[in-house]
């Protein structure tokens, strides 16, 4: 309890924190869920599901993203309950790594079938959190993990947020310089959402935007959400990147995104996040598909 009322102070940032019982509950729970997530590494309980993104145009499985997974003594747990609490703890920075490792080598294992059968390069999209992406080991972390795995980082993708470019911005504009010439390309996650300035988009050495599925969510809604996602799209090939749409559901966003010239849509009309056996499935039944229309 002494634990939890520090630990409340020092998020609220107030030594005089009225501790009510509600609080505490939080609190305990949180430090609960960070003692067990401190050991998930060891203990083997992370797990990467990939969801696959389609090409608007072409119709083509064009890659995956990395998506992380807790698989806890109680049942599988979502990043958005546990990556917050891996950020705040630290936590993320050996958790990333893992993450990086993982997908890396699954990049290169589907290269390769990609390969024999005469595909093109499928992407890995990778999520990289604001703090993992400061750590002053990253880039270090990132070089040892494109030899350790051998794959061809021009199939690497990173998202990060804009919180994370937003601060600390030459330091990142150099980071972001130096992923690049490894011949990694780099994507803004959540576009939209960040309440950041839009002045930052010409500064960063940016390939690809990711439009936030609230976007996506409102563009059927009214003629001011169409207008939004339709102008994102425009800023962002006006700036020479390419553009995911995130979270698409149905049929009629697919519409209007292929009609304004959207390239990319990830979302469960394509495919829901999947184990590695069935992404792998669904990897190979299309680069066969493809095989079959050419
Ligand atoms: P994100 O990077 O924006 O990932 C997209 C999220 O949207 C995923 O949630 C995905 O399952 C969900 N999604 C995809 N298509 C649809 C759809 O059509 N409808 C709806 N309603 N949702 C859809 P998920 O897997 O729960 O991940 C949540 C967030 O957790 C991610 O958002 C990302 O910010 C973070 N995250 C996930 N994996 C990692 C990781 O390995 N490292 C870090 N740092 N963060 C991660
Ligand atoms: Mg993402
Ligand atoms: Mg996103
Ligand atoms: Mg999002």
């Amino acid at each position: 309890i002494q634990l939890a009322v520090r630990e409340a102070q020092r998020l609220s940032g107030n030594s005089a924190v009225v501790f009510t019982p509600h609080l505490m509950a939080d609190q305990q729970e949180r430090l609960q869920l960070e003692a067990r997530l401190s050991q998930a590494l060891d203990r083997g309980e992370f797990e990467l599901f990939y969801q696959a993104q389609c090409d608007l145009h072409t119709g083509r499985l064009a890659g995956f993203e990395a998506l992380l997974r807790w698989r806890a003594a109680d049942g599988l747990v979502g990043p958005d309950r546990f990556i917050p609490v891996a950020e705040d703890s630290g936590l993320i920075v050996p958790i990333g790594r893992w993450v990086l490792l993982q997908a890396c080598r699954q990049a290169s294992a589907w290269h390769e079938r990609a390969r024999a059968l005469g595909g093109p390069l499928p992407v890995m999209a990778i999520n990289i959190s604001p703090r993992q992406f400061q750590h002053p080991d990253f880039m270090t972390t990132v070089r040892e993990v494109l030899k350790a795995t051998s794959v061809d980082p021009r199939q690497i993708e990173l998202e990060i947020t804009e919180g994370a470019v937003m601060d600390h911005a030459d330091a990142t504009i150099a980071k972001m310089a130096e992923l690049r010439e490894l011949g990694l390309h780099l994507a803004i996650d959540d576009f939209g959402t960040g309440y950041s300035s839009l002045a930052y988009l010409k500064r960063f050495p940016i390939d690809r935007l990711k439009i936030d599925r609230s976007f996506v969510r409102d563009l059927g809604v009214d003629a001011q959400g169409a207008a939004i996602a339709r102008a994102m799209i425009q800023l962002a090939h006006s700036l020479d990147m390419t553009v995911v749409a995130e979270g698409v559901e149905e049929e009629a966003q697919a519409d209007c995104l292929r009609t304004w010239g959207c390239d990319l849509m990830q979302g469960y009309l394509y495919a829901r996040p999947l184990p590695v056996g069935e992404a792998t499935a669904l990897l190979d039944a299309k680069l066969g598909a493809a095989l079959h229309d050419s």
